[in-house]
């Protein structure tokens, strides 16, 4: 038997920094974007519907990306 006791992000540190949704999460889309200019979010802290590897990996090349644009702004 395999247990499933569901996931509790960790985002406390942040919840004065940036918008969290009602579950706690990153609030943010696909494209890894805070409500904070300059601060980006990636993996499974954030937003989502699939938390697995390959989308947190996902995740940081997107977030990584949109941190280039916003210091070549
Ligand atoms: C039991 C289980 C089985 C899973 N099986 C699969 C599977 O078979 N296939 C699959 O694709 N996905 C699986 N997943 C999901 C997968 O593990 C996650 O989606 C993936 O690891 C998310 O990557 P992440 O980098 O967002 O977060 P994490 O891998 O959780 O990395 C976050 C890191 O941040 C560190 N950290 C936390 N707080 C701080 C802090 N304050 N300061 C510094 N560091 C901090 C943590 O120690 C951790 O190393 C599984 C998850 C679980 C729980």
């Amino acid at each position: 038997m395999f247990v499933a006791i569901g996931l509790v992000p960790q985002n406390e540190p942040f919840e004065n920094l940036i918008s969290l949704d009602e579950r706690g999460y990153v609030a943010s889309d696909e494209r890894c974007l805070t409500n904070a200019s300059g601060i980006f979010v990636a993996g499974d802290c954030r937003t989502k519907r699939i938390r697995q590897v390959s989308t947190a990996i996902a995740d940081g090349a997107v977030a990584a990306l949109a941190a280039c644009d916003y210091l070549d702004a």
